[in-house]
C-alpha cells in the first residue's frame, strides 16, 4: 500500500525523446565503430558510407540510395536533379517543418501552399485541385507535389500517384518523419520519383549530428544525385559536370548510422506498442492517430487534437508540473510564416489553421515504464 501511493505521489523529469536509453543499449558498438573510423581515417566517403548505402537501399527496397548531410539537403538535391526552377510551381501541405517549402523557393521555384486532411494531417488531394486554378491563374507550371508523411504516417498514395501520373506530374516524398514505414507493403524510401529522409538525432532513424539520404529506383537520377552531391564531379575529382554541391554525409555518421540501423526494427516495434497503449487509453478523451488498414506508421510523433474545451498552454503547463514534457507541431502553417506569406496558398486552409490550434504531440520515445507514468498523468488530465 505504502508502495502504491509513493507510485502515485512520484515526481519524475521525463525527455521528450529519451535518446539516452537508446544510447545505452548500443554504445559499446558505437565506441568501436566510430574507433574504427578513427583508425582508418577515411573520413570523406569512407567504406562506411557505401556500407550504409547499400543496407538502406535493401531495407527501404528500392534501387538506389545516396547518402547526404541532412534532410534539407536531401530535398534540394531532388529538386535539382529534377530541374525544378523559375516558372515551376510545387504543391506543398502547409502543415509541416518549413524546410518541405524553403528548397523550392530557395531554388527559385514557387511552393504553392494547399491544406491537408482531417484525419491523417498529410497533403489533400481536393485543396490540391484548388491550386491547381491557382497556378493556371498565375501564369506557372504545375511541376510536382512534395508530400509529406506527416509524424510518421505515409501519405494517401494509392490517391495521390494516378492523381499525379494523369497530370503528368513528379512526386518527392517527404519522408523525413516516416523512414522505417510501409504503405500496404512498399516501405516508404521506394515511393515517389525521389523519396528523401532525415537522420536528424530527433528522427524515427536519427545519426548524432546531421545526416541524410535520397532514394529513387531511377539509374539515371541517381547517378546525377551521386554527382550533385560532390560538386557536379564526374568520373574524377576535377571534371565538374554540373553545378552541385558539398553535400555529403560524414563517415562517422555512416558508421554510427549503421550501429543503429541493427536495432531500428525493435525500435519501430516498441513505439508501435506505445502508440496503440495511448490510442487505447486517451481515445475517449481526445481526437487520437487513425492508422489506415495496411500502413504502418514510424512513429516519428504521437500527436493527438485535443476537444475544443481544453486549453493548451493550460494542459501543457500542468503536464509539465507532473514531469511530462510535450511539444506543439507545429503551432503556426507555413503558409502564414514571414517567410511564406508572399507565396500563393488555397483560399481554404481551416484544416490546417485548426491544427495548428490543437495538436499536441506526447512522448513516444521513452521507455515502457516512463510510458505506463505518462499515460496515467495525462488520462487523469484529460479526464477532468
Ligand atoms: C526534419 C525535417 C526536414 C529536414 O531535415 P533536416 O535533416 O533537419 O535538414 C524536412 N522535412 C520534414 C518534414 C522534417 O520533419
Amino acid at each position: 500500500m505504502a508502495v502504491a501511493v509513493q507510485d502515485i505521489n512520484r515526481c519524475k523529469t521525463l525527455a521528450f525523446i529519451d535518446l539516452k536509453m537508446q544510447q545505452q543499449r548500443i554504445r559499446a558498438k558505437i565506441d568501436k565503430a566510430v574507433k574504427r573510423v578513427l583508425d582508418h581515417g577515411i573520413y570523406i566517403l569512407g567504406p562506411e558510407v557505401e556500407a550504409l548505402e547499400r543496407k538502406l537501399a535493401r531495407h527501404a527496397m528500392v534501387e538506389h540510395c545516396i547518402t547526404c548531410s541532412s534532410g534539407t539537403d536531401a530535398l534540394l538535391l531532388a529538386l535539382m536533379a529534377l530541374h525544378v526552377g523559375k516558372g515551376d510551381a510545387v504543391l506543398v501541405p502547409s502543415f509541416t517543418f518549413a524546410a518541405t517549402a524553403e528548397m523550392v523557393a530557395l531554388i527559385g521555384a514557387t511552393p504553392v501552399f494547399v491544406d491537408v486532411n482531417p484525419v491523417s494531417y498529410t497533403i489533400e488531394l481536393s485543396s490540391c485541385e484548388q491550386a491547381l486554378l491557382l497556378i493556371k491563374k498565375l501564369g506557372l507550371r504545375a511541376a510536382g507535389m512534395i508530400s509529406v508523411d506527416l509524424f510518421g504516417l505515409p501519405c494517401d498514395y494509392m490517391s495521390i500517384e494516378p492523381w499525379l501520373a494523369e497530370r503528368e506530374m513528379w512526386l518527392i516524398c517527404d519522408a523525413a518523419q516516416s523512414y522505417g514505414a510501409s504503405y500496404h507493403s512498399r516501405k516508404v524510401g521506394s515511393i515517389g520519383t525521389i523519396a528523401v529522409t532525415s537522420f536528424y538525432p530527433a528522427k524515427p532513424l536519427g545519426c548524432y549530428g546531421d545526416g541524410g539520404a535520397v532514394f529513387t529506383h531511377d539509374d539515371n537520377l541517381a547517378e546525377h544525385i551521386r554527382s550533385l552531391r560532390v560538386h557536379g564531379e564526374y568520373g574524377d575529382k576535377y571534371t565538374n559536370r554540373y553545378v552541385g554541391l558539398n553535400a555529403r554525409m560524414d563517415t562517422l555518421q555512416a558508421a554510427i548510422l549503421l550501429e543503429k540501423l541493427e536495432i531500428f526494427d525493435e525500435d519501430l516495434c516498441m513505439r508501435a506498442e506505445l502508440a496503440q497503449h495511448y490510442n487505447l487509453r486517451l481515445q475517449s478523451w481526445c481526437h487520437v492517430p487513425q492508422i489506415p488498414l495496411g500502413v504502418h506508421s514510424s512513429w516519428a510523433q504521437y500527436t493527438v487534437v485535443l476537444s475544443d474545451d481544453v486549453d493548451r498552454e493550460q494542459l501543457r503547463e500542468q503536464l509539465l508540473k507532473k514531469g511530462v514534457p510535450t511539444q506543439v507541431y507545429y503551432p503556426v502553417p507555413v503558409h502564414s510564416q514571414q517567410a511564406y506569406r508572399r507565396y500563393p496558398a488555397v483560399n481554404d486552409m481551416s484544416v490546417v489553421q485548426r491544427l495548428a490550434q490543437k495538436v499536441l504531440s506526447l512522448p513516444i520515445s521513452i521507455s515502457r515504464e516512463d510510458h505506463a507514468y505518462v499515460l496515467d498523468v495525462v488520462e487523469s488530465a484529460l479526464s477532468v
